[in-house]
């Protein structure tokens, strides 16, 4: 089944508005503000942003990276996100099209994208999203082909416990805290949307992507022992790559050794 192209291009338009609010997301969940009120407005000058200069990646070019009022740089972190939210969507779309499981992948996806942002920011993830994640995500799996409830249940049991305890195994024999409450949270989450199965190449692919660049990163800055870098945008990645390419790669690696 084809659709016309039409209808692709709504997909990205579609995730760009919502990657719009992402941002908001972005700014305001940390703050512990509201992000449905005020609306948005220039940080610098304080005027307010009308609807003409508000459309996703396109404002930012024609208003040059700056604010129309005051001209003072805006970042290019918002197209970013949009556009990024944009293409996931639009991938999302080109694998599922109109169904059930594109919309639940969608807010996954556009979930994600926030928890990244601001752990990169903050090294929180917040429960807002996490803690509601693990329920919709749960709700949704009654209703999805691939998922059923069990599966999810399993998925949120195993995802939140095996964390858990590489946590508490890391705290036990080093003292430190490594890793958050957040992490535990978030995996919980994949669960509950992706299934269990999701949870085994999520923790393995995550752990090798960030030990590379953990150590590459203790490397360059000659620090040791502390782990300052957030582990949420990596198992955010991992899970996306896990919804487009997990069946494959997975084949890929138990034909290794045969
Ligand atoms: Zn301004």
């Amino acid at each position: 089944m084809s659709l016309p192209i039409v209808f692709y291009i709504f997909a990205f338009i579609l995730g760009a508005v919502v990657g719009s609010f992402l941002n908001v997301c972005i700014y305001r969940l940390p703050e512990g503000k509201s992000i449905v009120t005020p609306p948005s407005a220039c940080p610098k000058c304080g005027s307010s942003i009308r609807w003409f200069d508000n459309i996703p990646i396109v404002s930012f070019l024609i208003l040059r990276a700056r604010c129309r009022a005051c001209h003072a740089p805006v970042s290019w972190r918002y197209p970013l996100v949009e556009a990024l939210n944009g293409t996931l969507t639009l991938l999302l779309f080109m694998k599922y099209g109109i169904s059930l499981a594109f919309l639940a992948l969608f807010i996954f996806c556009s979930s994600l994208v926030v928890i990244t942002f601001i752990d990169l920011d903050h090294q929180i993830i917040p429960d807002e999203i996490s803690l509601s994640g693990i329920v919709v995500g749960f709700i949704f799996s009654f209703f999805l082909p691939w998922s059923g409830w069990l599966n999810s249940l399993f998925g949120i049991l195993l995802g939140g416990g095996s964390l858990f305890l590489v946590a508490w195994g890391y705290a036990k024999l080093t003292g430190k805290e490594g890793m958050g409450g957040g992490d535990i949270k978030l995996l919980a989450m994949m669960g509950a949307f992706l299934g269990w199965r999701s949870i085994l190449f999520i923790i393995f692919a995550s752990s090798l992507i960030g030990s590379v660049i953990g150590v590459a990163a203790m490397l360059i800055q000659k620090k040791d022992g502390k782990l300052a870098i957030p582990f949420g945008p990596f198992l955010a990645l991992v899970a996306v790559l896990y919804i487009f390419y997990g069946r494959p790669i997975i084949t890929w690696y138990l034909s290794i050794g045969r």
